[in-house]
């Protein structure tokens, strides 16, 4: 029997692999040592056999109800990603997998490859509307890139999505994925008409050297990009100080930041409310935006989420409260769940790539919805 995580996106530390029914593992921490919840590895052993995996520092992890009714994904084929008998008592996180094949992949949610996230960019750009723009470079010397839709007519709005600021947040790029190839399909009709009517301006990953490494919620030198918007640096958060720097150019008029919640077992959205000139007007685009999200996606729902924000209340270092009140605009942090969504749950795949791209589908529906009022 065989562990190894030594490929893109790996993390796991073998501890000890003696006893098949009692393999010791951790999962080693973002840089800076103060988060940690992502694992991902290989496993070879022999078809038929059971091992069970023992996640010995869990109890130490970044998000504990995240254990709570948690089941770790599994794929043999590395496209099917279904869920693992999975169990947490006492600061120690179980899997049983039993071998179908020589080789299973277990991660805590469906990995995003940066090859996957090459051939996302490579595939968007032969659109006539699309021009890919590089942003920058991250600080193990990625490009940080941005997929520009649309001619950039100052009377169109500027829509804003980015995801994967929190390099673990898979499920992130999955639904970013979907809305892109929906919005670029000629037969889909909400699409061809929100490109009539706005210029979209989307990163689908935030933070490409977290991806790669393996981290949980951290860049290269384990910074928080959601925590940094109001005073990016270039040594700390070059993203942030990157995209800023370009919606300062080109304007914001729906920002939509695309994450994942360890602990929730719903999708839901997270506004601005506590922004110092939150208004009526917005409180009415957001009302609208979620009551047309929850008609075209049956997994969202807006009854569980996070607390609301008293008023002036917001954390301002977060994406979506300094952008909505910089630019005066809706923007929306829009949850997913590791687990499954409670409502409509599915015990074989719990949330999934597919249910997060139907969701990037449903977005736009909501996006359609509100773009006419946007200014
Ligand atoms: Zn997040």
């Amino acid at each position: 029997m065989h562990i190894t995580a030594n490929f893109d996106a790996g993390n796991i530390d073998v501890i000890n692999t003696d006893d098949k029914n009692d393999i010791q593992l951790a999962i080693c921490p973002d840089v800076g040592g103060e988060f940690f919840q992502w694992f991902n590895f290989r496993l070879s052993g022999q078809i038929g056999e059971q091992y069970v995996l023992n996640i010995l520092n869990a109890g130490e992890a970044s998000y504990l109800e995240g254990w709570e009714n948690y089941q770790a994904v599994a794929s043999y084929d590395r496209q099917h990603w279904f869920r693992l008998p999975t169990s947490y008592k006492e600061g120690k996180l179980t899997i049983v997998a039993e071998l179908e094949c020589e080789t299973i992949q277990i991660a805590y949610f469906a990995p995003y490859s940066y090859e996957r996230h090459q051939d996302l960019l490579a595939a968007v750009q032969v659109h006539p509307l699309v021009t890919l723009e590089h942003l920058g470079e991250t600080l193990d010397k990625r490009d940080l890139t941005l997929v520009k839709i649309g001619d950039g007519a100052t009377h169109k709005r500027n829509i804003w999505i980015t995801a994967r600021q929190h390099p673990g947040e898979t499920m992130a790029e999955w639904l970013v994925e979907g809305l892109l190839y929906s919005l670029l399909d000629s037969d889909n009709a909400t699409g061809k008409q929100l490109l009539d009517k706005a210029n979209f301006y989307i990163v689908p990953n935030m933070n490409p050297d977290g991806s790669v490494r393996g981290h949980l919620r951290t860049n290269a030198v384990g910074t928080n990009l959601n925590r940094e918007w109001q005073s990016p640096s270039l040594d700390k958060s070059p993203e942030v100080f990157h995209v800023i720097h370009k919606m300062e150019a080109t304007g914001v008029d729906l920002f939509y930041d695309v994450h994942g919640d360890e602990a929730l077992p719903y999708v839901f959205l997270a506004g601005s409310q506590g922004t110092p000139s939150y208004s009526d007007r917005l409180a009415g685009l957001r009302d609208r935006f979620s009551d047309v999200l929850k008609l075209a996606s049956a997994d969202f729902q807006s009854e569980f989420g996070y607390e609301i924000d008293a008023p002036s209340e917001a954390n301002m270092t977060v994406a979506t409260n300094w952008v909505a009140e910089r630019f005066d605009c809706l923007a929306n942090t829009l949850e997913m769940p590791f687990k499954d969504n409670d409502n409509l749950p599915d015990e074989e795949m719990g949330w999934s790539p597919e249910r997060s791209i139907k969701l990037g589908e449903a977005s736009l529906i909501a996006m359609l919805a509100v773009v006419d009022d946007l200014r």
